[in-house]
């Protein structure tokens, strides 16, 4: 199977923050999404070449972002937003494909495969399922292909801006975005998962890590603090 080009989008950065709000910038919360999809992917879906319309906390006019994806020939394109409003109450996910994209729009068959998983975890944690929806905004326009613009809960919201601090929901958010993807393309995991590495000091869990940096930065601790008693085991 040949090789599928994702271009993945973070929105706003450098000088324009986004949406901002209790703490949050709209900007760095999309980027550290992006990235780790990216490594997602990397990782998991070798048969697809994801790239980032921006890697870095840098300014980027929507025209360069599909100008570039366009350029890449890429096969489908994902706008990651976080949302904002005038009320603190408005809560939880929606999807947005351009205006005139019919149901036999590329598109649209891209929105069915991320909405429904998205809205699905967005509704576990208790935030509404906003429906997917159309609009003219630019990248979605002007990017030749099928793309679809996330908009990941609400800054100003209290409830929302909390799930979006915690690395374990970003992570649902990350994983569900690339299977959708992968999953568009027709692609299952060829890999194994990545491995997980239990740390135990005196018999009891510090951590559970995938990255040997952090298993070693645990260890480390643990040594720092006096235990001897340390126990590192592969769980997958
Ligand atoms: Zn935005």
């Amino acid at each position: 199977m040949s090789n599928k080009i994702f271009a993945l989008d973070a929105g706003h950065g450098g000088k324009d923050p986004g949406a901002t709000g209790l703490g949050l910038k709209e900007k760095d919360v999309v980027l550290e999404i992006c990235k780790q999809i990216k490594g997602y992917m990397d990782s998991q879906y070798p048969g697809i070449d994801c790239r980032l319309t921006r890697s870095k906390d840098a300014f980027t006019s929507l025209g360069d972002r599909t100008k570039k994806a366009n350029q890449w020939k890429a096969d489908c394109f994902v706008s990651v937003h976080i949302n904002s409003a005038a009320s603190s109450t408005a809560n939880g996910f929606e999807s947005f494909i351009y205006t005139t994209d019919d149901e036999k729009s590329k598109s649209h068959s891209l929105q069915q495969k991320l909405h429904y998983p998205l809205a699905k975890i967005w509704t576990e944690k208790g935030r509404k399922d906003r429906g997917k929806k159309k609009a003219n905004f630019a990248v979605i326009r002007e990017f030749k292909g099928a793309s679809v613009l996330l908009e990941l809960g609400f800054i100003v919201n209290q409830k929302d801006n909390q799930l979006l601090r915690r690395q374990d929901f970003i992570k649902s958010n990350v994983t569900t975005i690339g299977d959708a993807v992968a999953s568009y393309f027709g692609m299952s995991k060829t890999k194994p998962e990545t491995p997980v590495y239990r740390v135990k000091v005196d018999e009891r869990q510090v951590g559970a890590f995938s990255k040997t940096e952090n298993v070693a930065r645990a260890v480390t601790t643990a040594v720092k603090s006096g235990k001897s008693r340390i126990n590192v085991e592969l769980v997958k």
